[in-house]
């Protein structure tokens, strides 16, 4: 590879021309026209205009567009990053078809794993206990009060293409279900493209746990260890912990084995994600996430692997262990503790409504256990209102758990972000808290806290 296009922005594009710079190979950035002064642009070697005259965030998920452009550029492969194109079946199949790498796995599994029913049935046959839930799709609100009436509620129903927490509707009665059942279904038809859902079991107060797969082209297959990704709000991530702390070693040990067994047994290649719902010691498989998640980055601190770096040896035919140099299974390190805070510029104050506006001042925090992965996180720059609101994500790594702890809670304090609001207080009343800092916190811990929000 002498030539990658990042088929992304923000932080995730700048993460991803790091590492090809480091591997010596040119980068090609693409941008929407909103995006004209952001960042990422300006960290590739050369970089294009999209989507000309389409929507902002439609720029980026201009196929025919993007092809056309990396074959103008001549590049070897594209990095699809997360979201956006990363998980589209029919974008890898259009890289294939033109001969441009895709770097991410095949084609087999971006089907299988982009949508969760199918998912679950992978699962199931690799003998991994998942959620029980109707293991297919619901056509209609009477299969759903069906389901309710055989596993009693609460219960959880869900889009098949589902992602970034949308298109899932709780329910604790008939009335809920029914009306959840329409109500995730159109959100799922207009922000997925499909309405097909299925229905689970709600599991109440779990942990997220996820576990950090690499499998290459040779049959070899590793896990990173898990992440604990409990702290959410409206099913999406806020600050995540690796390793999982306040949980038995057979628990956790057991949780990455099934992982494993479960992309040992689809033949996985590239970088992965299991994820897994914990209570009561028991855990149940939810989805696997096909792709680069945004919390990679704590997984490289504990382990001191370079995964986004793995992804391009992979796609490039190498081998896990004689070319990347990733120890056998049981050596791959684990180095006390990290933490990952995703700062972004919205008012928590305000029921986190995103804001907008220049960036005044920005001086961040630093020194020895410090990472920061910054998108538009720099003074002078526009933070507009048409991407996602993630400015920089702030990740330590230190001995122990509490020690990551403080040592979050002072990289916090040393930030001075004027000009637009962020999440920076509220962050900083996760990490203080002393729920978080015992290890304890479920999904619920945000919505059960209110004085996280003073
Ligand atoms: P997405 O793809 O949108 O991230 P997931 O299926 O990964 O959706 O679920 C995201 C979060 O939603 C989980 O971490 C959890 O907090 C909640 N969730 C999903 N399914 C269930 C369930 N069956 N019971 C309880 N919580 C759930």
């Amino acid at each position: 590879m002498k030539k990658v296009l990042v088929a992304n922005r923000g932080e995730i594009a700048i993460r991803i021309f790091r590492a090809l710079a480091e591997l010596g190979i040119g980068t090609v950035g693409i941008y929407a026209q909103e995006d004209e002064g952001s960042v990422h642009r300006f960290k590739a070697d050369e970089a294009y205009l999209v989507g000309s005259g389409k929507k902002p965030i439609e720029a980026y998920l201009d196929i025919e567009g993007i092809i056309a452009l990396s074959k103008e550029a001549q590049v070897d492969a594209i990095h699809p990053g997360y979201g956006f194109l990363s998980e589209n079946i029919h974008f890898a199949r259009r890289c294939q078809e033109e001969g441009i790498k895709f770097i991410g796995p095949d084609l087999h599994h971006l089907d299988i794993f982009g949508d969760k029913i199918k998912a679950k049935q992978a699962a199931i046959a690799a003998g991994i206990q998942s959620i029980p839930g109707s293991d297919g799709p619901v056509s209609n609100a009477e299969e759903v009060l069906d389901f309710a009436v055989q596993y009693g509620y609460p219960i959880i129903i869900k889009a098949a293409l589902g992602g970034g927490g949308r298109g899932m509707r709780v329910a604790h009665n008939d009335e809920e279900a029914k009306d959840g059942f329409i109500r995730a279904r159109s959100e799922a038809l207009s922000a997925f493209g499909d309405d097909h859902i299925y229905v689970e079991k709600y599991i109440q107060n779990p942990k997220h746990i996820e576990v950090q797969i690499l499998g290459d082209e040779h049959g070899n297959i590793v896990h990173l260890y898990e992440r604990d990704c409990s702290v959410q709000r409206r099913h999406q991530k806020v600050v995540e912990v690796a390793p999982c702390i306040n949980m038995a070693d057979d628990l956790r040990q057991e949780i990455c084995q099934a992982a494993l067994q479960l992309m040992q047994h689809v033949g996985y290649v590239n970088a992965g994600t299991v994820e897994f719902l914990v209570a009561d010691d028991q855990y149940y498989f939810i989805e696997v996430n096909p792709r680069v998640q945004v919390e990679h980055t704590i997984t490289e601190m504990i382990t001191g692997i370079d995964i986004v770096q793995a992804q391009i040896k992979i796609a490039q035919g190498q081998d896990l262990h004689k070319d990347i140099h990733i120890p056998e299974q049981a050596n791959i390190p684990l180095i006390g503790a990290a933490i990952q805070c995703r700062i972004t510029t919205e008012d928590p104050l305000n029921n986190f409504f995103p804001d907008t506006g220049k960036i005044n001042t920005y001086r961040s925090p630093g020194g020895f256990g410090i990472r920061l992965d910054a998108g538009n996180g720099f003074q002078g720059t526009v933070v507009s209102p048409f991407f996602d609101s993630l400015l920089v994500k702030a990740c330590v790594q230190a001995p122990t758990f509490s020690d990551a702890v403080r040592k979050m809670e002072r990289a916090l304090t040393e930030f001075r972000i004027r000009g637009v609001k962020t999440n920076i207080p509220f962050l900083r009343n996760v990490i203080q808290n002393p729920i978080f800092a015992s290890g304890e916190a479920t999904t619920t811990f945000i919505d059960e806290t209110p004085s996280l929000f003073v």
